[in-house]
């Protein structure tokens, strides 16, 4: 998925073809549910259970299967009932082995890796549907919009992986920084461990971010972990600080495109100067002479109680400390405990 950070393999075992029409699967019933495609979901590992041994798919040896994808052929009818795109919960032993988590995509005329990739997002890390967020993560807008090359994750999921190397700049007094497009820094809040703002340097036109050609600055997020995910503009748990300040970001949970004027650089806007926390006290944090945005990118930070005769540190961060994640196959979350732990995962959890 990730510069080979995760690898995440897929073995195709043919098609079922089902025994009722498509419409009988989204109409089953009529209120906001998946008992369609519970139902789908239930004759496709019945038919499937003979031809294959589900204890190949437990890498860890925990006796745990955690990724099962069904595509389907096919439109989707209406949002969160029958036959949507979503990922769920199995709870089925065959085998011996668990199936834990599994996902449902339609195929449309030709198969687009953008839903796929969202759904598996959902199943494998739990990550939260992003809305208001834009196109800055294929949890957000980012595979609605170019579904042929989805966006990547955003970089503070990557970071919270451990595909990224994070810098905590929390304690940092003064710092020049010359970064490049696979670093992220994030700034605690002393009195709040849930809350914190997160940045790296996202450079459009380039690989995963080709969408968002033209678009390339800091990326700042503001996050706050007492949220379960991005429901509203009062409740988000991953904010995109807007460097044009215009949050019209907020006003759309789907704003599309997004991107034009958010990113800092010494075009937009090349400072970020003691942004609040969510109880309007100061942060403390500044971020200024942001710079051309090019192979890479510089900015100065301070924290709270720093002066400009505080020492200055210099640090080249571009290649450092890459994690190698070592685990196969869907299941690296396992080892997030040992790392940043900055998001849950609920196995029973439902998420379109
Ligand atoms: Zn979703």
């Amino acid at each position: 998925m990730y510069l080979g950070q995760f690898d995440y393999k897929n073995d195709v075992f043919g098609y079922y073809r089902a025994k009722h029409t498509k419409a009988w699967y989204e109409d089953l019933n009529s209120g906001i549910n998946y008992v369609g495609s519970d139902s789908l979901l239930n004759e496709v590992l019945t038919f499937f259970d003979d031809s294959l041994d589900y204890c190949h798919y437990d890498f860890e040896g925990d006796s745990y299967a955690d990724a099962i994808n069904i595509v389907y052929v096919g439109t989707p009818k209406a949002w969160a009932k029958g036959l949507w795109p979503h990922a769920g919960h199995v709870g089925q032993v065959k085998d011996s082995i668990l199936l834990v988590r599994y996902e449902m995509t339609n195929l449309a005329s030709t198969f687009s890796l953008g839903t796929f990739v969202h759904e598996s997002g959902h199943m494998i890390f739990g990550w939260p549907d992003l809305y208001y967020f834009g196109d800055y993560c294929a949890m957000g807008s980012g595979t609605a919009n170019s579904p042929k090359a989805p966006v990547s994750p955003n970089d503070f999921f990557r970071a919270d992986q451990g595909w990224i190397p994070l810098n905590d700049v929390s304690s940092t007094i003064f710092s020049a920084e010359t970064t490049n497009s696979s670093n992220g820094y994030i700034f605690k809040n002393p009195s709040n461990s849930d809350e914190g703002y997160f940045w790296s340097y996202v450079k459009g036109g380039w690989k995963r971010w080709s969408y968002l050609s033209g678009s390339m600055g800091l990326l700042v997020f503001h996050y706050n972990l007492a949220e379960q995910g991005n429901s509203s503009p009062e409740h988000l748990r991953l904010r995109v600080i807007e460097a044009d300040g215009g949050n019209e970001l907020l006003a759309s949970m789907v704003p599309e495109p997004g991107h034009a004027y958010d990113l800092f650089n010494e075009y937009t806007q090349s400072t970020l100067i003691n942004p609040l926390w969510y109880d309007n006290t100061e942060s403390g944090l500044r971020i200024t002479q942001i710079g051309n945005p090019a192979g890479t990118i510089t900015f100065t930070m301070e924290g709270p109680g720093s002066s400009s005769s505080s020492t200055t540190i210099s640090s080249s961060s571009g290649t450092t400390m890459i994690l190698k994640n070592e685990a196969m196959g869907a299941s690296n979350f396992d080892h997030r405990s040992e790392r940043f732990d900055l998001l849950g995962r609920n196995n029973q959890q439902r998420q379109d």
